[in-house]
């Protein structure tokens, strides 16, 4: 018994490293830093977290999540020094910090991009999110984190008419959200997975995370 486990260990580590690869790259994840810098509870953050899963997770895209402030743990500091087309970063801030979006409680959060579509960084206003908790009486920051990190696998600042990614959510997508079923559209989980697809099989262009405050 003992000899036939040690015969199995033997072949599992001399199977090829692109197996491993392989079998990552097919199942189209996306890792997401989260910096808290608003001090969300950590009940809250966790049923946002859940929410972002299960949008994802329905247009074909499993996420990650990786606390990297506050307390990284040990085994997450690589992750959050990462950042590329699979390693996104989401800062919560306490509030929206720029003039044009301080005074908007419509606007709950911003994804950057360049003129090309490619971006890696979203932020979420929590002061924001609250207000917009408080009137309509349910929860919908996970529903934001969702919009801010798809405009980022999307590549694209554009918006449709409906589902998460509508500019703005007004009766259908409000209902559906509070009903935790709103997602992406069929032609945006399409076109998600397709980018994330070609953007794996690239050499990785990882770079170092440029430091991050609630100031950015
Ligand atoms: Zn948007």
């Amino acid at each position: 018994m003992t000899k036939s486990q040690g015969l199995f260990i033997i072949l599992a580590l001399v199977l090829p490293p692109g197996s491993a690869q392989t079998a990552i790259s097919a199942r189209l994840e996306v890792t997401v830093s989260v910096y808290d810098y608003a001090d969300v509870p950590s009940k809250t953050l966790a049923k946002a977290k859940q929410e972002v899963q299960r949008i994802f997770h329905e247009a074909g895209v499993e996420t990650v999540w990786v606390s990297c402030l506050p307390k990284p743990e040990k085994i997450e500091l690589n992750s959050c020094s990462l950042v590329d087309a699979t390693h996104l970063v989401l800062k919560i801030l306490p509030h929206g910090l720029t003039g044009d979006v301080r005074d908007r409680l419509d606007v709950l959060g911003n994804a950057v991009l360049n003129e090309s579509g490619t971006g890696n960084y979203a932020c979420a206003f929590l002061d924001h999110i609250q207000a917009q908790e408080r009137r309509h009486g349910f929860t919908l920051m996970g529903d934001v984190f969702a919009h801010e990190l798809g405009h980022l696998l999307l590549g694209s600042n554009t918006h449709s008419v409906s589902g998460i990614m509508s500019a703005h959510w007004l009766g259908r997508e409000l209902r559906l959200i509070s009903q935790r079923s709103v997602g992406f559209l069929p032609s945006q989980s399409h076109r998600m997975k397709e980018r994330m697809a070609s953007r794996q099989g690239e050499s990785p262009p990882v770079t170092r995370a440029a430091p991050v405050s609630p100031s950015d």
